[in-house]
């Protein structure tokens, strides 16, 4: 079967996972939540701006009752050492005893991810999960709980369905691999 290559800015990706394959995933995550979570009024969190196509075609597939809202988190220059601090904005609800489900388009090192567990834990939830739509294992160095994985992938660039390179190739339907 022939590659299918885009370029995204200067760059050649190939397709990765087709938007079936990302449908599928879609489906079975949207399962594994009403499973866990119906009956919980759960409020899901996306993170900004990656994953706000993973949130919105998970979220339209939930037919319980939860609530949805985006965050965005922030660099600032810090005046601490470690210089650039990211701020998590956006929280303006009551988050004390609710089931949280934070969003995620990738995870890859973890640190955004325990940067956002750190600061949601001041709000005094219930609990909070996680669902990120993929991971990459290899290049994962913080020691943090995923509930809920799309897909696994190598330690390579991907863009596509939210995921961006230089800013462009978030509006693509499907996820590609960087190519060279
Ligand atoms: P982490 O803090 O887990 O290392 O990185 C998480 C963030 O890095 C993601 O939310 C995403 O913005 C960016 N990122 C990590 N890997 C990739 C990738 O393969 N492609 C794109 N487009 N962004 C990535």
């Amino acid at each position: 079967m022939a590659q299918q290559l885009v370029r995204v800015d200067d760059r050649q990706f190939s397709l990765y996972i087709s938007e079936a394959e990302i449908e599928k995933e879609v489906t079975r995550i949207a399962g594994e939540l009403k499973r866990d979570l119906a009956g919980r009024d759960p409020i899901f969190m996306g993170i900004l701006n990656g994953a706000f196509m993973f949130a919105s075609d998970l979220f339209r597939k939930l037919d319980f009752p939860c609530q949805i809202t985006f965050l965005k988190l922030a660099s600032y220059s810090g005046t601490g050492s470690t210089g650039t601090v990211k701020q998590l904005i956006g929280i303006n609800r009551e988050l004390r005893n609710r089931v949280v489900v934070v969003l995620e388009d990738i995870v890859d090192t973890g640190i955004t991810l325990e940067t956002i567990l750190m600061q949601l834990s001041g709000y005094q939830p219930a609990e909070v999960r996680v669902a990120t739509f993929l991971h990459k294992p290899e290049a994962t160095i913080r020691k943090i709980r995923l509930d809920y994985v799309g897909r696994e992938i190598p330690n390579d660039f991907v863009v596509g369905y939210g995921l961006d390179y230089n800013e462009y190739g978030r509006n693509l339907r499907e996820i590609y691999q960087v190519v060279d």
